[in-house]
């Protein structure tokens, strides 16, 4: 009897469910094989390389802006995190990214699109909704399930092999999670969070929806970067319409109130 074998089918069914937990702010059951603490090093790890090759801003004025949004939006999250936001100066890429455990990224191509700060409160708030709903943690477990299931239904039964198997379902972490882009059902729940987060943090929900209408003027031939790993603009912004008076009930009774100022740099 090839004891190891059962022993490792019992484990990994056993881990599935002791690893499924409920995401904060929509209750919903996630599967979650990577622990908070493993993840958010991980996040760590990867934001000190990425910095460490990219050019960081020193335009004064734009940095104190992302950070006076961020602490916003990451106060309105309610999650403690050790958040971390830095502009990096690359106007080619419009783009904004936040790995786990609250390290995010504005990219300078980014603010001609956003326009004003309401505008980049609603990119923060999507990025932060992702790290709070732990998004990578569970695109990194369900891609684990998929290689050792696909490698259990492959493989010869050999001891030898299924050593392999457990090396590299265990090797994964390392690429899967941070690299990968998320599912349109992750970018649909982190904009409707994100949304949430923006207008608690008392920036106008209705400037999410017009980004997403300019995101979507701005495809064509060249689409820029957070189109190309994310859906159809023009979907989202008319399904954040649908939860727009919600967001604006709660942009009312924030405590914030700084209004919307455009970026010194044009569209
Ligand atoms: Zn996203």
């Amino acid at each position: 009897m090839r004891f190891g074998l059962f022993l490792a089918v019992f484990l990994t069914f056993g881990t599935f469910i002791m690893a499924c937990s409920t995401t904060p702010e929509t209750g919903r059951q996630q599967l979650n094989l990577v622990s908070d603490d493993q993840m958010n090093q991980m996040g760590e790890e990867a934001y000190k390389q990425l910095l460490s090759e990219s050019k960081i801003s020193k335009n004064r004025e734009l940095n104190e802006q992302v950070q006076a949004i961020g602490r916003r939006i990451a106060k309105a999250s309610g999650i403690d995190y050790n958040w971390e936001f830095t502009v990096i100066d690359d106007p080619k890429t419009v783009n904004a990214f936040c790995l786990p455990g609250g390290k995010v990224g504005v990219y300078t191509g980014l603010i001609p699109i956003a326009e004003n700060t309401a505008g980049l409160a609603a990119v923060i708030g999507h990025e932060v909704a992702h790290a709070v709903l732990r998004h990578s943690s569970e695109r990194m477990s369900q891609e684990m399930v998929t290689q050792f299931g696909l490698a259990v239904a492959s493989m010869s039964f050999g001891d030898s092999k299924y050593r392999d198997l457990i090396a590299g379902a265990m090797g994964i972490g390392a690429v899967y999670g941070i690299t990968l882009p998320f599912s349109r059902y992750h970018e649909a729940e982190a904009d409707q969070v994100g949304l949430e987060y923006m207008a608690k943090a008392g920036y106008d929900p209705q400037e999410a929806i017009a980004l997403w209408y300019r995101m979507g003027e701005e495809g064509g031939s060249r689409p820029p970067e957070f189109l190309s790993t994310h859906p159809d603009p023009v979907k989202r912004a008319k399904d954040l319409q649908k939860k727009l008076p919600e967001a604006l009930a709660l942009y009312r009774t924030s405590p914030y109130k700084s209004g919307t100022q455009k970026f010194a740099v044009g569209h």
